[in-house]
């Protein structure tokens, strides 16, 4: 089995002497055959020419450089397309990440999981209120939304069988939630805890601008896992819902007007009728529209929206 391990780099010269010195010293004590992929995501520091330097002594670390840089999901995706492993291993570059706990997370997947996912319970003990209740809760969320309850899905530290996510495309901040996408296409999920320390060098390249994008991804996630194949389905039961309050505000007033003589402007009732017909009519085209965007998706590319795992007699 060969690992593959994949890390997205932007701006980190300092931190990556000391990974690569933990990296090797690791995975020289396993068994296995691996390639350390580094995607170096447009830095502007040194880090370009310190990658060279290393990959020039030591021809399993492979570096790919983007020009710009296009963030961390980009940088992973571009690492898993070029890796050759057989389970595939991202890393952080700022060593928050322990490459030690790496034989931790092998020894989970041969039990029989397809992913194992680091869980760093000790990240933010020292700042209960400002970050790790937020952080608990933002994971609690996930976990409900997505089915796949994990403690840490921020933990870029995790391990994958290379068949779950070469079939991902990755968009936007999407990276922590492959193991709900995995999960979903049939993968067993498990999680480790694993150690942590904090940022030795340079800073997080994140603000909280990066909370909203991760709400935002997973309404995307839960959207694609139930509505993907059938977006009319969505639009489709929310869009009749207002034109039905519609219709029935609508007749109401006109009700209210036959019985009780009440002029249309004296209710608001015509008004809200009106609202709720266009919202209605509104939906079910957006439905119309989104159905057929799936579909020229799924036939351009001669997608199937089901997997199969084995035949018999065919
Ligand atoms: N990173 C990247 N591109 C970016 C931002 C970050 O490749 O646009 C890398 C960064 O070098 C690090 C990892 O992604 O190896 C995680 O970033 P960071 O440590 O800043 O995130 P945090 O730990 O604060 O979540
Ligand atoms: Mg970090």
């Amino acid at each position: 089995m060969k690992l593959s391990i994949i890390i997205p780099v932007y701006n980190e010269e300092e931190s990556l002497p000391e990974l690569f010195g933990e990296l090797l010293t690791t995975l020289n004590t396993l068994s296995h055959e691996y390639e350390i992929i580094v995607v170096n995501d447009g830095s502007k520091d040194k880090t370009k020419i310190v990658l060279k330097e290393f990959a020039s002594a030591n021809h399993n670390i492979k570096v790919i450089n983007f020009r710009i840089n296009a963030g961390q999901t980009a940088a992973l995706q571009a690492g898993i397309e070029s890796a050759t492993g057989d389970i595939l291993i991202p890393i952080d570059a700022d060593l928050e990440n322990n490459p030690a706990d790496i034989p931790l997370l092998l020894k989970k997947l041969e039990e029989g999981y397809d992913v194992v996912s680091g869980w760093r319970e000790a990240r933010w003990k020292n700042n209960w209120f400002v970050r790790k209740f937020p952080s608990m809760m933002a994971n609690k969320l996930i976990s409900a939304i997505s089915g796949v309850p994990l403690h840490d899905y921020g933990c870029t530290l995790k391990c994958y069988r290379r068949e779950v996510v070469q079939e991902l495309n990755l968009y936007g901040e999407m990276h922590r939630f492959i193991p709900a996408y995995a999960s979903h296409l049939g993968a067993r999920v498990a999680e480790v805890k694993v150690s942590y320390r904090t940022r030795k060098y340079g800073s997080s390249k994140y603000g909280f601008s990066r909370t909203v994008r991760v709400l935002l991804d997973l309404l995307i996630l839960r959207f694609m896992q139930k509505y993907m194949d059938r977006p009319i389905h969505f639009f489709g039961s929310i869009g009749i819902f207002f034109f039905s309050l519609g219709l029935l505000a609508g007749f109401g007033a006109i009700f209210l007007r036959l019985y009780y003589g009440l002029y249309l402007i004296q209710t608001p009732l015509p008004t809200f009728a009106a609202l709720c017909l266009i919202v209605g009519v509104q939906l079910l085209t957006m439905g119309v529209l989104a159905e057929m965007i799936m579909r020229t998706y799924y036939e351009s590319q001669n997608k199937r929206s089901y997997i199969i795992a084995d035949k018999i007699n065919l």
